[in-house]
């Protein structure tokens, strides 16, 4: 799923295409906006809210200013094609039935594939869409204190969980919270209140997603070779690039939105008397156990 960064990398793109620029056919094929036709209208800019894409579209004389906001959930992608040249130009033909939404320009036309959330707000109304979420790691008002505060609001709740809530802070997903976690040594169960440097990991995630954020390929362990760029995500079985462990996976949170947390329990060694709570009977093909 791609987390933070790759949105806002993605973000940046959009509002390179398209910011300035007047809007020269719209096309979402989305059932409540099959009818929107946002032509003659000039894109103000495209930024990155968490893990939203937020496209902010300029008023008319008889119109509010609208934001078309976008999510990419699992599949989701946005790809930019020089207007008028076809879409799978650039190596392996997209599918055309999995084109979600098309704004062109004269000069550009960016193509969203397979978006899991499509909606079209008035500007003001933004909040509705995006008012629910905790601090953004890559925001230009990235606060660490209030993601920390809302972080401690449940001191009980595995500190692995509480990363993956966007309510209390916006950006992580399961990846860069096991490599954090790697990284500052916690048991992804470890209770907030546990965790011995609440501060120093969110200031390792601030890190590593501004890293990435500007940057291909992704790596968190700043080798960017392939297999060799992350610590322990997507590792289970494989040996612990510190200690040689062999690297477990196991499922995290609650269902129906239970997620899994990588690491290797050595160097993540189980703290206090915390437990695994709420994982029980989760069990999906992906997860391997000891
Ligand atoms: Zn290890």
């Amino acid at each position: 799923m791609p987390e933070g960064d790759v949105v806002h990398r993605t973000a940046k793109r959009l509002d390179q295409a398209l910011a300035g620029r007047v809007l020269t056919r719209t096309d979402l094929r989305w059932p409540s906006l099959a009818t929107v036709d946002l032509r003659g209208r000039r894109v103000l800019e495209v930024v990155s809210a968490g893990k939203h894409l937020l496209t902010r579209i300029e008023g008319t004389d008889d119109a509010a200013p609208v934001t078309l906001h976008s999510h990419l959930k699992m599949e989701g992608s946005w790809h930019i094609h020089r207007t008028g040249e076809p879409w799978g130009a650039r190596g392996r033909r997209r599918e055309e039935h999995g084109v979600r939404a098309v704004l062109e320009n004269h000069e550009w036309t960016a193509v969203g594939h397979l978006l899991a959330m499509l909606d079209l707000v008035p500007t003001a109304e933004e909040c509705t869409l995006v008012g629910h979420l905790g601090p953004d790691l890559l925001g230009a008002d990235w606060d660490p204190a209030m993601a920390e505060r809302n972080l401690r609001s449940r001191p009980e709740r595995p500190i692995g969980d509480a990363l993956l809530d966007q309510t209390l802070l916006a950006g992580v997903g399961t990846f860069y919270m096991a490599e954090a976690l790697f990284v500052r040594g916690v048991w992804p169960w470890t209770p907030v209140g546990d965790v011995p440097d609440l501060p120093g990991l969110l200031d390792v995630l601030h890190k590593m997603l501004k890293l990435n954020a500007e940057r291909v390929p992704q790596t968190t362990t700043g080798d960017t070779r392939p297999g060799r760029s992350q610590w322990v995500h997507g590792r289970s079985g494989r040996p612990c690039r510190r200690c040689g462990t062999r690297i477990l996976v196991e499922p995290i949170g609650t269902a129906p939105r239970d997620r899994v947390a990588f690491y290797c329990p050595r160097c993540q060694p189980r703290t206090g008397t915390a437990d695994r709570t709420g994982t029980a009977g989760m069990g999906s093909a992906r997860v391997r156990r000891r």
